[in-house]
């Protein structure tokens, strides 16, 4: 079976990625190496940054997931920015922000990024996944987490992501997307 560090301490993306990979022995990240750092632009850089850290702290092969959202009509905040939007970082104040900088906006098209890098010994090689959707006006559903309860994926039209089921939202999410290219990223590597 082939062994990775998970470089996150987000419970919600250990699950998703642990769910949607299940064929990978998924190892925790050590407390006291503290959080990897992500001061990056781009969702590329972030994850490879996230992964060379874990990769060198521990001499394992690692695997970072960095994603996050991109609203049309905000020029494609909050990007990079998703998990800090609102000043309290939390949920549920990131949700109420965004609500109030798109007010009554018609144009409220959107898309959830996901990059992934794996970097190890033998080398890196990072995957993209995306997922297109709309911003509602009200937050609908328990599941998931983050934006969610407001993303309207096309895919699974009147319904918000938090209103999937789990194998709903890894069938058309972006980390889904994401790690549908684990397979050929561990052969570029030279891992399998
Ligand atoms: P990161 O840990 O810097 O990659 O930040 C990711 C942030 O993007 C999360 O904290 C969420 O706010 C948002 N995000 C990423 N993926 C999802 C998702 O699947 N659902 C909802 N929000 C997400």
């Amino acid at each position: 079976m082939i062994r990775l560090v998970l470089a996150s301490r987000n419970a919600h993306k250990i699950v998703e990625l642990s769910r949607i990979a299940p064929w990978v022995e998924w190892l925790p990240l050590a407390p006291e190496l503290g959080d990897p750092p992500e001061t990056g632009a781009t969702f590329e850089a972030n994850a490879l940054q996230k992964a060379r850290f874990v990769h060198e702290a521990t001499g394992l092969w690692a695997l970072a997931d960095d994603s996050g959202l991109e609203v049309d009509a905000l020029g494609g905040r909050p990007g990079v920015h998703s998990k800090r939007f609102s000043p309290e970082g939390r949920d549920d104040a990131n949700n109420a922000l965004l609500l109030a900088q798109l007010g009554a906006r018609t144009d409220r098209t959107a898309r959830y990024r996901c990059v992934v890098a794996l970097v190890g010994p033998g080398g890196e090689a990072t995957a993209a996944g995306a997922c297109e959707g709309a911003i509602g006006v009200v937050a609908r559903g328990v599941g998931g987490f983050g934006y969610d309860p407001l993303f309207l994926p096309v895919a699974t039209p009147g319904r918000t992501m938090a209103e999937l089921s789990a194998g709903e939202k890894d069938t058309i999410s972006h980390r889904g997307a994401a790690l549908a290219g684990l397979p050929e990223l561990l052969s570029r590597v030279g891992l399998r």
